[in-house]
């Protein structure tokens, strides 16, 4: 994508609008065209999160149930906010936000309940959107990982009543350094969503109505993702045939790996494999290491095993699951530009680890 990146950089440039001009425009534009719902560009997934929990009001004396197994971020967002992130287990198959783990934690306190589309694939929302509706819980989709991901070919963000998507370089739609964006299953939200991303702000910048973030979408960025937004199925479509590769190649051996579920299409973000002991996982680790292969642990510490969890208030109802199979996991390469040598080379040494 160089030449076209510089092309849109100099464009940038040339234009001399840095923030909040025509190019986020035109991705909050076509987002909407092609996912649905009312995106507001932000600064990135945590800004995205964070102000996803400020816009439907949790605070003080709140409890969000959030998944053990995610990224710190999506436990940061309802806590930054004074509200109690209650931790409960995932789904060991799918590795996503365990349905009966949720009902299991929900207390009169429940405000809301945060579903992460973990590696590339949705949570159930069939089953979530039903607890949340029972309880009047909000729902925030942390879409960080599962950008163009579909839940029963709708996209995920526009799931629940706010979707937070991380479009930071690492991402599988990834700009040039951090960004963001929300959408607001309802217009009604934009206005407070885009005063939160823009310290306040909404339409006349002398005027703050509230103590917003700075944490808004640039230019340069936007232009980027709207361009990577044209090639993302396709990029979808080489991470999932790379897949195939894997789940082929390695049929029989006594290993666990990503399948789709139904209606809950892999995107792969990440491809994962969880061995049957931890001795094993750390062996695969280092002879992937040794052979030049980047391996990846996500994550090998989760958000409440974090040392600023331990200052934070927070609750951990159930997360017996994330804790045993991060252990035992490793993320092997799924990136669309792998060539068949490089993905061939990856096979051949997870098998002969075997
Ligand atoms: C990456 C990520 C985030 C945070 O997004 P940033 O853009 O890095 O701030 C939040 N949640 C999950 C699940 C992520 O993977």
């Amino acid at each position: 994508m160089r030449a076209e990146v510089l092309r849109l950089t100099d464009d940038v440039i040339s234009s001399g609008i840095f923030h909040g001009g025509p190019r986020v425009q035109e991705l909050e534009r076509v987002a909407g065209r092609l996912w649905g719902g009312h995106p507001v560009g932000a600064s990135s997934g945590t800004m995205a999160l964070e102000t996803a929990c400020r816009a439907l009001g949790i605070g003080a004396g709140d409890e969000v149930i959030v998944p053990a197994l995610t990224f710190v971020s999506t436990g940061f967002a309802p806590a930054r906010t004074g509200a109690v992130p209650v931790v409960v287990d995932i789904d060991p198959r799918t590795r996503t936000l365990c349905a009966d783990a949720v009902r299991a934690a929900i207390t009169p306190r429940t405000k809301a309940v945060i579903p992460v589309h973990m590696y590339g694939q949705c949570a159930d929302m069939d089953a979530l959107d039903a607890i949340a509706g029972r309880h009047g819980l909000a729902v925030i989709e942390d879409c960080a990982q599962a950008a163009g991901a579909t839940h029963h070919a709708r996209a995920a963000g526009t799931l629940g009543d706010i979707g937070c998507f991380s479009m930071w370089a690492g991402k599988n739609l990834g700009g040039l350094s951090d960004a963001g964006l929300l959408i607001a299953r309802d217009s009604d939200m934009v206005p407070l969503l885009r005063q939160l991303v823009d310290l306040g702000r909404y339409g006349d910048r002398h005027v703050h109505h509230v103590p917003g973030h700075r944490g808004r979408l640039g230019e340069l960025d936007a232009a980027v993702i709207t361009h990577q937004l044209s090639l993302l199925p396709q990029w979808i479509e080489q991470r999932r045939a790379i897949a195939d590769h894997y789940n082929t190649a390695f049929t029989g051996l006594p290993l666990q790996t990503p399948t789709d579920a139904p209606g809950r299409p892999h995107t792969y973000y990440k491809y994962w494999i969880t061995l049957p002991t931890v001795v094993e996982a750390r062996r695969l680790a280092d002879r992937l290491a040794e052979a030049q292969i980047t391996v990846e642990r996500i994550y090998p510490v989760l958000p409440h095993q974090q040392p600023a969890f331990s200052h934070l208030p927070h609750r951990v109802d159930s997360a017996e699951h994330a804790l045993d199979l991060t252990a035992r996991t490793v993320c092997l390469p799924i990136a669309p530009e792998l060539t068949q040598e490089e993905i061939d080379h990856v096979i051949h040494t997870v098998l002969a680890c075997h």
